[in-house]
């Protein structure tokens, strides 16, 4: 399971101090992290400022209401003279009620400010790191979850969304409500004003702490909830439950989810219980501020202090009252950004994975002119070279035998080139090398007579058509499949290169013809159909390299020796490499390479290898044998 970091019924575990330990290593970089969210917001500074402006408006307009409040007690209601007065009382409600309906107004402007701005800077986040995970090698997805990969793109994005939204105008209009509140207060008693606001720092300074512990909670809820989503991921798809099913592991594949799930509560009613004891005492506190105002006045009203009237001490308490919520919106805003420095973090940290292939500055594009070693530099054919390559995959231990061991060999442009060998061996191994899935460890790998480390990589790939060994396609209708190798093909086009795959009477025999939706991963269609629209997408890309890997496997006998045609008129003026387990379909080759422990052991044509009377012929005479066993 990913991770490793539990705190499972609410206690981190003994197992886990390193995760733990990671998690108090995250709390002092959220200072830098603060610094980097800001800079998410730089593109909306324009509506950033009209936001702070409305903002800082309505809250001033917000210390006028209890000044009046003073006013309305003290010369409309209660006058000193006595009685009374409606035409004072009257204008000072109506300028309330206009201030409110203003701040009502600009309330409503502000909300949809800052709600497009969170949810743009959070798209664009999403957006930014989708895009930085396809720019990542393949070696990080084979050794990534998918559905942990899924959790970052949606959980953590997700749930710093309201953090965006809300952050902005919750921390300016708060503060300058605070302050203005402050300010109001001031004005009406200083000596009141310092007993309100004497044990504010104790509360800071317990907030701080309060949203570290929510930091390290969030983090874990995140870990157990990509864990959540991978165990959905691998369980709940086609391949996962077919799995499940035939191995009768429903029941445990339920029990795993139900562990991972009763963590993911715990922690849940952590994080929701985190802090309430401070918000509590919190509340306490600023709840009893007026019943000791009462006090205080009291006592300063018999020291002979003047200037405290009954309006006073009800426009104090008023004002103070209403800095109950602003500062509690504070607070939480701090212990909101706290918790989602977690998160932040989480999302940088993949932002900030460096691709370990990615194109040279002065990376070129491929041009078949470089191919100095071809018969015709002006032909389109491509020639494949492989000088001296040793290959490792990236998580292979250290001293362990390298996958390719100095491997050599050239194709001709317009080449057929079979690979041949045992399984394991390494064929499909140099297949990712050449369009530079994976990075020769050493040595060179040439296309079109460069270096592909010299190549743009959209360049390099354009020019090859790879059918692998499972087939990939998405839940989507055939014709889409399709024209996934080339978005603006016609009709006309798919229909051809259906003809050449031989499957286009099988998609018109489907009641929806080519519009006929494959299911997930392209489970309603049989394994050989499937192989077969495989093929038609690649000619419908018409790359000058053909890369097959067993690319006939999932084919009944007759339909081979029909999709065998197509794929060898397919492979004309191509360079082609075949990957063959079945020698049958690749003697006509122009070249064989035999691969055995990463080397290549043989080569020549079939002929020749028969002849040399080798790896090549004995494996040829044991396929022969089993095909056609001794009446
Ligand atoms: P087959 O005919 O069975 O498909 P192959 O000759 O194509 O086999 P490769 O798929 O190239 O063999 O694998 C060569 C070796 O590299 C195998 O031992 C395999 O276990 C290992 N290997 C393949 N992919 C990875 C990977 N992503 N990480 C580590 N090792 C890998």
């Amino acid at each position: 399971m990913g991770g490793g970091g539990r705190v499972r019924g609410g206690r981190i575990s003994g197992g886990d101090f390193a995760r733990q330990r990671e998690l108090n290593a995250q709390a002092p970089k959220i200072d830098r992290l603060l610094a980097r969210i800001g800079g998410l917001f730089r593109p909306y500074r324009g509506k950033l400022v009209v936001t702070a402006m409305l903002v800082l408006v309505s809250a001033a307009l917000s210390v006028i209401p209890p000044l009046l409040t003073q006013r309305v007690f003290d010369d409309g209601l209660f006058p000193r003279s006595g009685g009374i007065r409606m035409p004072v009382l009257i204008t000072l409600v109506a300028v309330m009620v206009v201030l409110y309906i203003a701040s009502g107004l600009m309330g409503v402007w502000q909300t949809w400010l800052t709600a497009t701005v969170g949810n743009r800077v959070m798209g664009a986040l999403r957006v930014r790191l989708f895009s930085h995970l396809q720019s990542m090698e393949l070696s990080f997805f084979t050794r990534t979850k998918t559905g942990v990969i899924q959790s970052r793109l949606q959980n953590d994005v997700g749930g710093v969304a309201s953090v965006l939204t809300n952050t902005v105008s919750s921390v300016l209009g708060n503060t300058v409500q605070v302050i203005a509140a402050f300010v109001a207060m001031l004005l009406l008693n200083w000596q009141l004003t310092i007993v309100a606001v004497v044990l504010m720092p104790v509360l800071v300074i317990a907030q701080r702490r309060v949203g570290q512990v929510r930091a390290r909670i969030a983090g874990a809820t995140q870990e157990s909830l990509s864990d959540l989503t991978a165990i959905t991921q691998e369980t709940l798809s086609v391949s996962g439950i077919l799995l499940a099913k035939s191995f009768n592991r429903q029941k445990s594949e339920t029990a795993r989810y139900a562990d991972e799930n009763e963590n993911q509560i715990g922690l849940q009613v952590r994080q929701a219980m985190s802090g309430q004891w401070f918000f509590a005492m919190v509340q306490v506190f600023l709840s009893s501020i007026p019943a000791v105002v009462y006090l205080i006045a009291g006592w300063l009203i018999t020291g002979g202090t003047h200037g405290i009237t009954a309006g006073t001490i009800v426009a104090f308490t008023t004002v103070q009252a209403r800095l109950l919520f602003p500062l509690l919106g504070l607070m939480r805003v701090a212990l909101d950004l706290q918790t989602s420095g977690a998160l932040f973090a989480r999302i940088f940290e993949y932002l900030d994975l460096v691709p370990a292939i990615a194109d040279r500055a002065d990376a070129v594009s491929v041009s078949a002119a470089d191919d100095a070693c071809a018969p015709d530099p002006a032909a389109q054919a491509i020639g494949i070279e492989f000088d001296h390559v040793v290959f490792r995959y990236p998580d292979s231990k250290p001293g362990e035998r390298p996958t390719l061991d100095d491997v050599s060999f050239r194709i001709e442009p317009g080449q057929f080139a079979a690979f041949v060998g045992p399984s394991g061996a390494g064929k499909t191994t140099v297949s990712y090398l050449v369009p530079r899935f994976y990075e020769a460890s050493s040595g060179a790998v040439r296309f079109a007579g460069r270096d592909v480390r010299e190549l743009k990589a959209d360049s390099l790939v354009s020019h090859i058509g790879v059918v692998s060994q499972e087939t990939y396609l998405f839940h989507a209708s055939i014709a889409a499949n399709l024209r996934y190798a080339k978005p603006g093909a016609t009709d006309a086009e798919l229909e051809a290169a259906c003809r050449a795959a031989n499957i286009h009477e099988t998609i018109v025999s489907f009641p929806e013809g080519y519009e006929t939706l494959v299911g997930e991963r392209g489970y309603r269609l049989s394994g050989g159909e499937k192989q077969r629209i495989a093929i038609a997408r690649v000619l419908l890309k018409d790359p000058e390299v053909l890369v097959l890997d067993e690319a006939t496997s999932a084919l009944d006998s007759v339909s081979e020796r029909i999709v065998q045609q197509a794929l060898d008129s397919a492979a004309t003026g191509r360079t082609t490499i075949a990957i063959a387990h079945r020698l049958s379909t690749i003697v006509g080759a122009d070249v064989i390479f035999v691969i055995d422990g990463g080397r290549v052991v043989e080569r020549g044509t079939h002929a020749e290898l028969l002849a040399h009377d080798g790896v090549y012929a004995r494996l040829y005479t044991q396929q022969s044998e089993l095909t056609l066993p001794a009446s």
